[in-house]
């Protein structure tokens, strides 16, 4: 018996097998889960499907969570399919590479805009929508950020002020959910390589600081983020919402 037997959950941000969401998504599956995907175009949806299929899911709906057209149909599909949701993986981000590369001073309104829409907005958007789809007793959504929200971190720029948004966005929907029992988490992952990373300058460094300085000696592995994703999706944490979790091997903590 797994601990996830009978949980409906939709996972959003699987971009290959490298990417965070994916290995939540297969602990959630070796734990009894029943999972549904979402994937931003038709580029990721050739990848998607088949990866889904791997885990037993056909359950696999176009959000690109920019469009509100696609966020109603995510909820339409969910409704039909399911007729209810237990847990929400929200990983995914996305600024210009251009915003990411020049000063910061010069970011640009658009590039800030986009960053913020698909980083930060779509957490609100997506629990906004599926929050009537969660059952009485509640149910977990947690989502994923990165340090450059609290300390400055060369090159992560407008990426950063978005995952402070993120992280607020994540204490005042814990407290507008947590009546209906829907607790709201963030996990903050160290460095690791993935698509999205390999958008970030420099990131080649950043593991280099991450593997000199973070207390554990031992590179940083999807698995390491999905087993927290799995206690804070599950019944483990019931008491817990509105936190940020680092999974960072103690980096965050170091000073001089
Ligand atoms: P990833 O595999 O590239 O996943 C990022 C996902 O976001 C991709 O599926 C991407 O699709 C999706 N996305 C971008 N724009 C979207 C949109 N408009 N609508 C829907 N989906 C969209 O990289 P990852 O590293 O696993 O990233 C997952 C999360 O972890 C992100 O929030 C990231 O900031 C966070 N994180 C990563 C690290 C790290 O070092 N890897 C550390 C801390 C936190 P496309 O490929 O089409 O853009």
């Amino acid at each position: 018996m797994g601990v996830f037997d009978g949980k409906k959950i939709l996972i959003m941000g699987v971009a290959s097998e490298r990417s965070i969401a994916w290995a939540i998504a297969e602990a959630l599956h070796r734990e009894g889960a029943e999972l549904a995907f979402s994937y931003p175009n038709e580029s990721l949806e050739k990848r998607v499907r088949p990866l889904a299929e791997q885990l037993g899911s056909r359950n696999v709906i176009r959000c690109d969570v920019q469009s509100d057209s696609d966020l109603q149909n995510l909820f339409n599909c969910l409704e039909a399919s399911w007729g209810r949701v237990d847990g929400l993986v929200h990983s995914i981000a996305f600024a210009e590479k251009e915003d990411l590369q020049r000063r910061f001073s010069e970011t640009s309104r658009a590039g800030f805009h986009t960053a913020l829409d698909v980083s930060a907005y779509s957490l609100i958007a997506v629990c906004g929508k599926l929050a009537r789809l969660f059952p009485e007793d509640g149910g977990s959504v947690v989502t994923l950020t990165y340090l450059g929200s609290q300390r400055v971190v060369q090159h992560y720029n407008v990426m950063g002020v978005a995952k402070a948004a993120l992280e607020a966005s994540v204490r005042y929907l814990a407290a507008d959910l947590g009546e209906q029992g829907i607790r709201v988490n963030a996990i903050s992952a160290g460095p690791i390589r993935t698509l999205a990373a390999s958008g970030i300058p420099k990131f080649k460094e950043m593991l280099g600081e991450f593997g000199d300085k973070a207390p554990l000696k031992k590179p940083l592995t999807t698995e390491d983020v999905a087993n927290v994703a799995l206690h804070l999706l599950g019944p483990a944490s019931v008491a817990v919402t509105g936190e940020t979790t680092y999974v960072d091997c103690g980096f965050n903590i170091m000073g001089i």
